[in-house]
C-alpha cells in the first residue's frame, strides 16, 4: 500500500532518474511526458503526490499546477516543482501557485526523495512511513500496528487504513465521499454507506481501550478524529 507519485517530466533521462529514485524510496511511480498525459493520468487515478517539471512540450507545469489547485478533486494533492530555472521570480510564482516545494536542476536523487518525504510529512503524514500519534493512539504504518497507550489493538485492513488517514489529518471533518477517495482510492465504486460500516467497526475495535469517542460523527458533514468533546 505504498503512496503513489506521478512524475511529469518530458526529458527521458531525468524522468528515468526521478522515477528510479522514487521507486527506490518505496513509492509507486507513474510517468507522464506532457501536461496532457499528466491530466489523463490524474483523471485515471488520483496520485498522492506530483513531481512536476516546469518546461513541458505542450504547456507549462505552472499552468497544470494552477489547474490542479483550482479543482476540488485535485486541490489537496501535494506538488513538488522541478525546474532548471533558479530565478527568484520563478520560485515565487511556483510557490504562489500552490507548489509545496521547489527543486532546482541539477539535483541529487537522494535530495529529491528527502524533499518528497518532507512534503509527505507536512501534507500527508500517513504516507511518510513514520509512526503517527494522536492523543493515546499510535499507528505504525510500516509494521501495520495500532496501539492505545502502548497496548496493541487489532483491527481489519480497511479500519487500519481509515484510522491511518484520519490520524494524519486530526481535528478535520471529512465527508463520506472524501474518505472514500482518500482511503479507498477514487474511481473505486463503493457506496458511501460502506464508510459508515467501517467507522462502526473501527469504533468497535477501539472500544475495549475506551477511546472510541475520539472517532466522532459530525452530523450532516461526516467524521473526524478529535480530542475535543463530542
Ligand atoms: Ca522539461
Amino acid at each position: 500500500m505504498s503512496a503513489s507519485i506521478l512524475v511529469v517530466e518530458d526529458e527521458p533521462a531525468i524522468q528515468e532518474l526521478v522515477s528510479y529514485a522514487c521507486a527506490n524510496g518505496g513509492y509507486a511511480v507513474r510517468r507522464a511526458g506532457s501536461v496532457q498525459a499528466a491530466q489523463e493520468a490524474v483523471r485515471a487515478a488520483l496520485p498522492d503526490l506530483v513531481i512536476l517539471d516546469w518546461m513541458l512540450p505542450d504547456r507549462t507545469g505552472l499552468e497544470l499546477l494552477r489547474e490542479l489547485r483550482a479543482q476540488e478533486r485535485t486541490r489537496e494533492v501535494p506538488v513538488i516543482m522541478l525546474t532548471a530555472r533558479g530565478a527568484e521570480t520563478d520560485r515565487v510564482s511556483g510557490l504562489d501557485a500552490g507548489a509545496d516545494d521547489y527543486v532546482v536542476k541539477p539535483f541529487s536523487p537522494r535530495e529529491l526523495v528527502s524533499r518528497v518525504r518532507a512534503v509527505f510529512r507536512r501534507r500527508a503524514p500517513q504516507h511518510s512511513g513514520e509512526a503517527l500519534e494522536f492523543g493515546p493512539l499510535r499507528i505504525d504504518p510500516v509494521r501495520h500496528e495500532v496501539c492505545v497507550n502502548d497496548e496493541p489493538v487489532r483491527m481489519g485492513l480497511a479500519e487500519f487504513k481509515l484510522l491511518k488517514f484520519l490520524i494524519g489529518h486530526p481535528e478535520r471533518v471529512f465527508s463520506r465521499s472524501q474518505l472514500l477517495d482518500s482511503v479507498w482510492g477514487d474511481h473505486v465504486f463503493i457506496e458511501e454507506r460502506t464508510v459508515d460500516v467501517h467507522v462502526l467497526r473501527l469504533r468497535k475495535a477501539l472500544q475495549p481501550s475506551g477511546v472510541q469517542h475520539l472517532l466522532q460523527t459530525v452530523r450532516g458533514l461526516g467524521y473526524r478524529l478529535s480530542l475535543r468533546p463530542e
